[in-house]
């Protein structure tokens, strides 16, 4: 059923989070078309995606293999050809073939077992996926990520893969942590893997309660879920 209540509060939403990003460039004298705005529709119902891909949002993320699979196969054909989907939650390595099939961009590679597993998935069927490197900036295992140190030698490995195509480096800022300082420590890595990789241009940070700061550090690619689709329902 359409419901225009759902999409008129969508719509403004989406456009205050254009305003944040637009004076976030503004402070620090970048051009906001270099920033990528990923809606995080995890826990929405396709109805949602439809709804933002009619307001013009071009990129979702997703982080739960089961739910985004079966979401992003029943959208309509043209919806879903608009659309790049992002991967941005944790992989295990018997999921990961599966989120090559109907994926995009995975952002969550933290280590060489997921690389191998996505890059079989991918050359299987004959896809080419867009790979960044999850970098764990909270020191804390288990949340996802790898340590800043491992990541140039990870972005190597994604690069030999024939099938993958290494963009950048990806991370959650630490909870109760100055998020400026972890985006700044973010960036240095995404540096280091420049150097060597120079197309991994990407670099993706900030949420809906720390854009501005991603912004400011750089950031190519906001993931924001909550500021664009209200707060999310309980997982189920
Ligand atoms: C859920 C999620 C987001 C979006 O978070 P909000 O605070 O709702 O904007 C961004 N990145 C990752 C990795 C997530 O899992």
């Amino acid at each position: 059923m359409y419901d225009a209540a759902r999409r008129a509060g969508l719509a403004a939403n989406l456009d205050a989070v254009h305003q944040r990003i637009e004076r976030a460039c503004a402070l620090v004298g970048r051009d906001p078309s270099a920033v990528t705005l990923i809606a995080v529709t995890k826990y929405f119902p396709g109805s949602d995606v439809e709804h933002l891909a009619a307001l013009g949002v071009r990129h979702i993320g997703e982080n739960r293999d089961q739910e985004a699979g079966e979401k992003v196969a029943a959208l309509p054909p043209d919806v879903r050809d608009r659309l790049t989907v992002h991967f941005i939650g944790q992989l295990q390595s018997n999921k990961a073939g599966h989120a090559a099939t109907y994926v995009d961009v995975v952002q969550s590679v933290d280590r060489p077992k997921i690389a191998t597993v996505l890059d079989r998935a991918a050359h299987a069927r004959n896809r080419t996926l867009d790979v960044l490197v999850q970098v764990d900036l909270a020191g804390t295992a288990g949340r996802g990520g790898i340590a800043p140190d491992d990541a140039p030698a990870l972005a190597g490995r994604v690069a030999q893969c024939a099938a993958l195509r290494l963009r950048g480096v990806m991370a959650v800022a630490p909870l109760g942590a100055d998020p400026a300082a972890a985006f700044a420590r973010l960036a240095e890595v995404a540096g280091a893997i420049r150097a060597d990789h120079p197309d991994a241009d990407w670099l993706s940070a900030g949420m809906s309660g720390d854009l501005e700061q991603a912004v400011a550090a750089g950031a190519t690619h906001l993931r924001v879920g909550s500021a664009i689709l209200g707060s999310r329902p309980l997982a189920r």
